[in-house]
C-alpha cells in the first residue's frame, strides 16, 4: 500500500472544526482522553490474549509512555496495547461509530459559545488532541501483524487524513501531537506530570515519563534515557477506601463516564459472601445525551480479577438504573466469560441484585440529605458533599427511575418511596407519596392522581373540580411513562392509588349524605335525557351518566378502572403502537346550565356531540371529526 488520502466522515469534520475553532475552556483534557484510549488499547490486548497468548509477543509488560520534545514541539503518547491495522486506522480515526457521539454532533448549533459548552460536557476522545495540536501523527501496528504492516496516519484535522504503510517493530500505538504555537506550555515535564496526576492517576497501568536530571553547567534539566512511572498504577477500586481521596474518586468518574461534571455521589464496596466482587458506583449530576435513545449503553464496566472484560454488560444493572456509571470487579466469574454466561450466571444475578440495592440506597440517602429536608439525621458519606438537591436529581432521572415500577417488582416499594410529584397544591415536583399520605384529609381512603400531557392541562382538568372544592390534594402526573408505570403501583404503604379519571367517583367518607342523595335524585329525574344522550352518542361513548365530580364544567370523560385511559391510548397511537380502542364514559354535571338546556333543546343532537367533543378537548384530545365540531358550535353561536 502506498500513501493514500481519505476524507473524514462529515460528522468528524464538523467535530474537528469545533474542537479547533472554539475556545476550549479546559485544554488539559486531551491528556486524559489519549491516556484513556491507550489504557483501553492495553485492556483489549490483555483480553484478546486470554485466548491467544502469542499476541503479547515478547513484551507482556503493558505500559503507557508520555514523552515530549521541546525543539520539535511535540508530545508523544505511546502504548504497547492492541494497536491498529491500516484499515482500523481508517475506520476508527476517520468516522464516528458511537451513536452517542453522533447524537451529540447532531445537536451542534453552529453557535460557538453554546457548542463549546456542549463539547466541554461531552469529551471527544481522540479528536481532543486537536485542541492543542495543529497536526497529529499516529503510528501503529496491530498485535499479531508482521512489522511490515505498520501504519502511519497523519492529519491536520481539516477535512482529510493520509494513511501510509510503514515498517514498525513495536506493537501498539504512538500518537504524536505537533503543538500549536500557543500551546507550548505542555512542553514541560512538571506541567505534563501534574495533568497526568490530576486526571489519570487511577489508570491501572504504569504511565511513564523520561527521567530528568538537573545540569549545573547549563542550568537546565537534561532528559535521560530512563523511564519512571508517574502514577500510582493500581486500579483505583482495588485500593482501600481510606487511601482514596475524593479528588481521586471524582477523576476516576470523569474518566470512565466522559462526563465533564463531577458525580453527584458514589459508593465503593467490597462485597463478600457467596459471590465476591467489588463495586464502585456513581450517580451523575446530569443525564447523558443518549439516556433516552434505544441503543443507550449501560454505564458499568465489568472486570474479572482486574482484567477488563466488557463495558456492555447489560445484565449487571437493571435498565431503569442505566444512568449509573461504575466498575464491577468479580472474583468468581471466569475470565473468558461469554455473553450467554453473562445473561444466565447466578453470580451475575447476585451482582445485579447487589448493585440495584446499593444504588437505591444511595438514592435514598440523597433524598435524606436533600437540602429541603435536613431534619433527619443520617450517616453522611464523608467523601461526598453533604447537602444535595434531591429535586434536581429527580428532575434529571425521575422519569427513568419510574420505569423500575414495571421492571423490578422486588424493589417496587423502595422505588415508589423515591418518586416525587407536583400536586394540585404544590407547583414543584417535590412531593413524595409519604408526604402526600401524611397530609391526607380525615376520611380520605385513596391517593388520588391525574395523568395529563402537562401540568397546566392537569391542573385545569374538569376531573379535578370536586377535589379542589373539597380541598383534597391530587398528584399531577405528566411524564410520558407515568400511566404505564403507575399501572404497576396499586397501592403505597397500604393506601390504594386511584386515578381521578377512572371509575366512578367514590370519595367515600369525604362525601356527605346530602350530596349522595342529590346525585341519586338527579339521576332519576334526568333519566330520559340520559337515555337520549346514550342513543345520540352510541358511537362515541360507552355510557353516559350523572357525576358528582364536576363543579364548573358541564361534562368530562372517564374510563373504567383497569382500562387504558384515553390519554395513554393517544400516546401509544402517537408512538405508532397498537392501542386498544377505548370508548370512554361521558359524565355530565346535572347542575350545569348547558346540561339543563339539553332537556328542552331543539338542537339536542348537536348539543350532545358538542358536550362530548368539548370534554375530549378539555383533556388534550381532538374531536374525531373536528370540522363537524366547528360546524355545530358555529350553528349554536349564530
Ligand atoms: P472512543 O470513545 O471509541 O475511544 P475515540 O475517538 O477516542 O473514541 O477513538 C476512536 C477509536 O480509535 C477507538 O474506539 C479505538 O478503536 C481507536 N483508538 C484510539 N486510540 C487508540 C490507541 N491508542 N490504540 C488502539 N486504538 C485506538
Amino acid at each position: 500500500m502506498t500513501k493514500k488520502t481519505h476524507a473524514f466522515q462529515a460528522e468528524v469534520s464538523q467535530l474537528l472544526h469545533l474542537v479547533t475553532h472554539s475556545l476550549y475552556s479546559n485544554p488539559d483534557i486531551f491528556v486524559r482522553e489519549l491516556i484513556s484510549n491507550a489504557s483501553d488499547a492495553c485492556d483489549k490486548l490483555r483480553f484478546e490474549a486470554l485466548n491467544a497468548p502469542e499476541l503479547f509477543e515478547d513484551a507482556p509488560e503493558l505500559a503507557i509512555r508520555v514523552a515530549f520534545d521541546k525543539e520539535a514541539k511535540t508530545i508523544t503518547i505511546t502504548d504497547n496495547g492492541i494497536g491498529l491495522s491500516a484499515q482500523e486506522a481508517i475506520d476508527n480515526l476517520g468516522t464516528i461509530a458511537k451513536s452517542g457521539t453522533r447524537d451529540f454532533v447532531s445537536k451542534l448549533t453552529g453557535d460557538q459559545k453554546k457548542d463549546s459548552q456542549l463539547i466541554g460536557q461531552f469529551g471527544v476522545g481522540f479528536y481532543s488532541g486537536y485542541i492543542v495540536a495543529e497536526r497529529i501523527t499516529v503510528e501503529s501496528r496491530r498485535a499479531g501483524l508482521p512489522a511490515s504492516e505498520g501504519v502511519r496516519w497523519v492529519s491536520g484535522g481539516t477535512g482529510e487524513f493520509e494513511v501510509d504503510t510503514i515498517e514498525r517493530a513495536a506493537r501498539g500505538t504512538a500518537i504524536t501531537l505537533h503543538l500549536r504555537d500557543d500551546k507550548t506550555e505542555y512542553l514541560d515535564r512538571w506541567k505534563l506530570k501534574q495533568v497526568i496526576e490530576r486526571y489519570s492517576d487511577h489508570i491501572s497501568l504504569p504511565i511513564e515519563m523520561p527521567k530528568e536530571e538537573w545540569n549545573e553547567e547549563t542550568k537546565t534539566y537534561d532528559i535521560k534515557d530512563e523511564w519512571e512511572a508517574v502514577n500510582s498504577a493500581s486500579a483505583l477500586w482495588t485500593r482501600s477506601k481510606k487511601d482514596i481521596t475524593a479528588e481521586q474518586y471524582k477523576a476516576f468518574y470523569k474518566n470512565i463516564s466522559h462526563d465533564f461534571e463531577e458525580p453527584l455521589t458514589w459508593s465503593h464496596n467490597r462485597v463478600e459472601g457467596s459471590t465476591e466482587y467489588t463495586q464502585l458506583l456513581y450517580v451523575p449530576k446530569k443525564a447523558r445525551q443518549d439516556l433516552w435513545s434505544r441503543d443507550s449503553k449501560p454505564g458499568i464496566k465489568l472486570y474479572v480479577k482486574r482484567v477488563f472484560i466488557t463495558d456492555e454488560a447489560e445484565s449487571l444493572m437493571p435498565n431503569y438504573l442505566r444512568f449509573v456509571h461504575g466498575v464491577v470487579d468479580s472474583a468468581d466469574l471466569p475470565l473468558n466469560v461469554s455473553r450467554e454466561l453473562l445473561q444466565e450466571s447466578r453470580d451475575v444475578r447476585a451482582i445485579r441484585e447487589g448493585n440495584t440495592r446499593r444504588v437505591l440506597t444511595m438514592i435514598e440517602d440523597l433524598a435524606k440529605r436533600s437540602g429541603a429536608k435536613s431534619d433527619e439525621t443520617t450517616v453522611v458519606d464523608e467523601d461526598a458533599e453533604d447537602v444535595v438537591d434531591y429535586n434536581a436529581f429527580y428532575a434529571e432521572f425521575g422519569a427513568v427511575l419510574k420505569e423500575g415500577l414495571g421492571e423490578d417488582f422486588a424493589n417496587r416499594d423502595k422505588i415508589a418511596g423515591l418518586l416525587r410529584f407536583a400536586t394540585s397544591t404544590t407547583d414543584t415536583v417535590s412531593v413524595s407519596l409519604a408526604d402526600y399520605k401524611a397530609r391526607m384529609k380525615e376520611g380520605q381512603e385513596a391517593i388520588y392522581y391525574i395523568t395529563a400531557e402537562n401540568q397546566s392541562a392537569a391542573r385545569n382538568s374538569p376531573q379535578l373540580e370536586v377535589f379542589k372544592k373539597k380541598g383534597i390534594e391530587v398528584l399531577l402526573m405528566t411524564d410520558r411513562v407515568d400511566e404505564w408505570a403507575l399501572s404497576f403501583l396499586n397501592e403505597f404503604d397500604g393506601t390504594p392509588m386511584q386515578s381521578v379519571a377512572k371509575g366512578a367517583v367514590d370519595l367515600g367518607k369525604l362525601q356527605d349524605e346530602a350530596e349522595k342523595k342529590a346525585a341519586e335524585s338527579a339521576a332519576e329525574t334526568f333519566k330520559p335525557t340520559l337515555d337520549k344522550l346514550k342513543t345520540a352518542l352510541a358511537d362515541k361513548a360507552k355510557d353516559v351518566r350523572i357525576t358528582t365530580r364536576l363543579v364548573d364544567s358541564p361534562a368530562c370523560l372517564v374510563v373504567e378502572d383497569g382500562e387504558y385511559s384515553t390519554q395513554l391510548a393517544r400516546l401509544l397511537k402517537q408512538a405508532g403502537q397498537k392501542a386498544p380502542e377505548v370508548k370512554p364514559i361521558l359524565e355530565i354535571n346535572a347542575d350545569h346550565a348547558l346540561v339543563k338546556k339539553l332537556e328542552t333543546s331543539t338542537a339536542f343532537d348537536d348539543l350532545a356531540h358538542i358536550l362530548f367533543d368539548q370534554a375530549l378537548l378539555a383533556e388534550g384530545g381532538l374531536p374525531e371529526d373536528p370540522a363537524s365540531y366547528v360546524r355545530r358550535v358555529n350553528a349554536l353561536l349564530t
